[in-house]
């Protein structure tokens, strides 16, 4: 079923509730793709309620990013969620999650500002103001579905290791359930913004992948300092990847390793002519 207003989700949720039945939130920006679809899957199998949102939250984007050409596509979306069971797709408009646009500056409007030691660094660094407002739409998505458990992907680890914080800092009653990336079988990570790419690109992208199962491999041959590591990465870089980070950190709390351990996982993001991508890998064995 597809909704649009807060108020026919929460009378949908309130019914949910009476009947003590266990709800589910998959929060997305749309333009659904197997990676999504893992989430969705879980989250199915998992809770006897599922909502989806799709939402192309304009308080996350920063200026100059992608906000008017993100790829909308609610109705492959819409038939996607119904195929795979899911109960409510939420699509709000920016005015009904945001009513008065003048508000969208934090002068006028409470947002949810997550640690700075958790987003100065990798995809905060260039994207500043991102992670509040992501914080921000999760925390009213949260409010308004009010579910047990929400999914959320590893492709955007650092986003997941924000949420898990604030879910503990504020007291939020809501299981976070993790996901594994899913992989295209040439290694790229799944993204919307993979649409951007040309064949040529893609090519070109598989940089990510490739840079991070080789650290993989080597860390798993018992390298462990940090620098030889991230050397190994500089065979895989042409003059079509213009490289933003390369980062070692804590799973946890993102605290930087000179060492790589089990512990650690790998960040990495490149831009390929506009486009910015991300991907990351845990060091973890078994
Ligand atoms: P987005 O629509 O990009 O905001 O993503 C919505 C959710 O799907 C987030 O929790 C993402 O981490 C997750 N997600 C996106 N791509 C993938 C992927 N390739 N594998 C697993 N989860 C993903």
């Amino acid at each position: 079923m597809l909704i649009h207003t807060i108020k026919e989700v929460r009378e949908k949720i309130e019914e949910w509730k009476k009947q003590g039945l266990t709800i589910g939130l998959v929060p997305t920006m749309g333009a659904l793709h197997n990676g999504h679809l893992s989430l969705i899957k879980k989250c199915v199998e998992k809770c006897d309620k599922t909502v989806v949102s799709v939402f192309v939250n304009p308080i996350q984007f920063c200026p100059g990013e992608d906000l008017d050409k993100y790829p909308r596509t609610l109705d492959a979306d819409e038939k996607l969620c119904k195929d795979a069971g899911v109960d409510i797709v939420f699509a709000p408009s920016p005015q009904e999650m945001y009513p008065d646009a003048q508000m969208m500056s934090n002068d006028f409007f409470t947002y949810v500002i997550p640690p700075f030691f958790y987003t100065d660094k990798l995809c905060g660094k260039s994207r500043v103001g991102h992670f509040d407002g992501v914080c921000t739409v999760v925390n009213k998505l949260f409010n308004i579905v009010q579910p047990d458990f929400a999914f959320f992907g590893e492709k955007d680890r650092q986003q997941l290791i924000i949420l898990k914080k604030m879910v503990k800092d504020l007291n939020i009653p809501v299981q976070i359930i993790p996901c594994p990336i899913v992989r295209e079988e040439s290694g790229l990570a799944l993204s919307s913004r993979n649409k951007y790419l040309s064949d040529n690109d893609k090519k070109n992208a598989l940089a990510l992948s490739k840079i991070l199962f080789n650290i993989k491999a080597c860390y798993n041959n018992g390298i462990t300092d940090v620098k030889a590591l991230t050397e190994t990465a500089y065979s895989y870089l042409n003059n079509n990847h213009s490289l933003e980070y390369l980062e070692f950190r804590d799973a946890e709390n993102l605290e930087e390793k000179k060492t790589a351990d089990d512990n650690t996982v790998v960040f990495i993001a490149l831009k390929i002519g506009d486009v910015r991508l991300i991907d990351n890998i845990s060091l973890a064995r078994g």
